[in-house]
């Protein structure tokens, strides 16, 4: 009796009968049952249900290894006629259902993703990378069904991020009070966000004062009709973002230019409207020059901005170009009623710069412009969104290899989301 009940400690199956343990050399089998007289519960919604048959006769789980030696769990699992779901398995209180591992090698498989890298995680439980997305889509289905993510939101940020090489998306939101990511689902357009909307509820979609965005039309219109009370911000690192964007188009266009020059033969004029003079062995200095347009002034390195000093001497239209890019940044570092005043400056600039791409810009900033102005005025901590986005960018990378988005999602959420997983035996940190 005493080494049953260690057996069930060593295992985490307090509340199975042990029958037997055999070791072959290799493994360690543990053959277990269900206690009888117990009820026998659904494993999916685990309602009381009559039993309905065999099953599939004999199971096995992977359980966390006792020393070096991997161990497995075998039993007898009947089918149970669930008023729901019909004949189910039943509920085994070791596993989760459908899973081939216990809840304790789950819990820890699922710690350890979101804490190691990929390969410390593969090579010490001994599973491969998809097994460990399937274990962790479990995890976290397992902590939502006990902790409501989307309670007390005040201010959101939506926000969409790509994944599989920018051919599919997911719908993130954040919420900017506890900096946690607390919703995701794939896709980027009205249908995926009124999927949101109808979790959250009506309730607490009133409840909602500020919403970040991206300005997409998509995102602006859900949130007018659904959360109309909300407040409307642009995500600032957006609206840099679409400068950095001109920008690095000026850029090309002027190495382009640059490159087919004839040698040593200036131009004058382009297809952007711009004056510059620049010979051919030019191109390459711009094409270098790229890191020192995009970085932020206070930044660079000597050998940078010694690059800037040669482009402000050599293509003044890209200087002017990089002068607007970093005209916006600071527009957005001001912020308040000074950032809008240099925002009225900075639209009367871009106007008459000369350059398309910036004016057409300019044109999208006024379209945009109650949504900016929101931003200017509100001084929602942009660095959160920002953050939890760059995060997310190498959890997909991490995820590479995972079968489809779910788990993508569950590792993003077990990560980023707030409750974390706790390895199994401990305390719950689930709050
Ligand atoms: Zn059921």
């Amino acid at each position: 009796m005493r080494s049953a009940s260690l057996w069930r400690a060593l295992l985490g199956v307090e509340k199975a009968v042990i029958e037997g343990v055999d070791f072959d050399g290799q493994a360690v089998v543990v053959r277990v049952r269900a206690r009888r007289g117990g009820r026998r519960r659904c494993g999916v919604c685990g309602r009381a249900a009559p039993r309905y048959d065999q099953g599939r006769g004999r199971r096995r789980w992977r359980g966390l290894d006792l020393g070096s030696v991997e161990v497995f769990i075998e039993a007898d699992v009947p089918r149970v006629d669930c008023p729901v779901h019909g004949p189910t398995v039943s509920q085994v209180p070791w596993a989760r259902h459908g899973a081939g591992h216990t809840r304790g090698f789950d819990d820890q498989v699922a710690w350890l993703a979101t804490k190691c890298s990929k390969t410390a995680v593969t090579e010490l439980m001994r599973v491969s990378w998809r097994t460990v997305g399937n274990i962790i889509a479990r995890v976290c289905a397992d902590i939502d069904a006990r902790v409501d993510r989307l309670s007390g939101l005040r201010r959101i940020g939506i926000d969409e991020i790509s994944y599989r090489k920018g051919q599919k998306f997911l719908t993130v939101i954040v919420d900017h009070d506890t900096s946690r990511l607390v919703w995701a689902r794939p896709g980027r357009d009205a249908k995926t966000l009124d999927q949101f909307f109808d979790q959250l509820g009506e309730d607490r979609a009133a409840q909602l004062t500020h919403v970040s965005a991206d300005t997409a039309n998509w995102i602006t219109q859900t949130v007018t009709v659904r959360a109309p009370q909300a407040i409307i911000t642009a995500d600032p690192f957006h609206v840099i973002a679409w400068a950095t964007q001109c920008l690095d188009d000026v850029r090309r266009q002027v190495w382009n230019q640059a490159r087919k020059a004839p040698g040593g033969q200036t131009l004058a004029g382009s297809r952007v409207g711009l004056r510059y003079n620049l010979s051919k062995g030019d191109a390459q200095k711009i094409q270098r020059s790229r890191y020192a347009l995009w970085k932020n002034p206070e930044d660079l390195t000597v050998n940078q901005r010694a690059k800037l000093d040669w482009i402000a001497a050599t293509s003044p239209v890209l200087h002017r170009a990089y002068l607007l890019k970093e005209g916006l940044r600071w527009v957005f570092k001001v912020k308040g009623a000074e950032g809008k005043q240099a925002l009225d400056q900075w639209l009367v600039w871009a106007q008459r710069c000369r350059i398309d791409t910036f004016i057409e810009l300019g044109q999208k900033i006024r379209r945009h412009l109650p949504a900016i102005h929101a931003a200017l005025d509100e001084q929602l901590s942009n660095a959160i969104v920002e953050s939890v986005n760059t995060k997310i960018r190498l959890i997909t990378r991490v995820a590479f290899g995972f079968h489809g988005p779910e788990p993508l999602i569950a590792l993003a959420m077990l990560s980023l989301g707030g409750p974390k997983p706790s390895l199994p035996g401990r305390t719950s940190t689930h709050t």
